[in-house]
């Protein structure tokens, strides 16, 4: 029997010590978007073998950039890039699984595309760092920020996935 399990929002969690159990913030920035780049991205993290545990399109607001964004915002190239961002909508996106974290910094590649290695998604679709196509956390004190930054709690939800006890251990 197969049992979609969805145990509620009193039981969604921004974060997890349980193995297997990580979250990471993923964004299509508008790039992406505009370039029809989604479904090969959300592609790549489920033939990982990683979860979704949450999505949503949405118009990002300068408080929330400047926030997510705010060790840079005494950078030169702050303004371009809350530009940049709320140049059309994002697709953000919540994704469980073992390491995850690392993993997807692994998968999305370096900041600057030329740096990115070949098999990244930015190494693969982008030329520029102001237009990069994607933004993955880079640590677990930043994911658990960046995911209750841009996720009310029961936007995230926990179900499980009947392959995870071949994918996972
Ligand atoms: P990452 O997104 O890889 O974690 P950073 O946190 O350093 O990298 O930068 C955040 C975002 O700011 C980058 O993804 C990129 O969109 C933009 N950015 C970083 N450096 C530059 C730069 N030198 N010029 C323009 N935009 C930049």
């Amino acid at each position: 029997v197969l049992r979609y399990a969805h145990k509620g929002a009193a039981h969604t969690s921004f974060s997890s010590q349980a193995p297997g159990k990580e979250r990471t913030l993923i964004v299509v920035k508008p790039d992406g978007v505009q370039r029809r780049l989604v479904g090969r991205i959300i592609q790549r993290f489920e033939q990982r073998g990683f979860k979704m545990v949450g999505l949503k399109m949405l118009q990002v607001s300068e408080d929330l950039l400047s926030n997510h964004y705010r060790q840079l915002r005494m950078k030169p190239f702050y303004s371009d890039l809350v530009q940049y961002m709320t140049s059309g909508p994002v697709v953000v996106m919540a994704w469980e699984g073992h390491q995850v974290i690392q993993s997807s910094r692994n998968m999305v590649g370096q900041t600057n595309p030329a740096e990115a290695q070949a098999g990244t998604v930015r190494g693969d679709f982008s030329l520029h760092v102001s237009r990069n196509v994607v933004h993955a956390s880079d640590s677990p004190e930043g994911a658990l920020r960046e995911l209750q930054l841009w996720f009310r709690g029961q936007e995230l939800l926990d179900w499980e996935c009947i392959d995870e006890s071949i994918t996972c251990e």
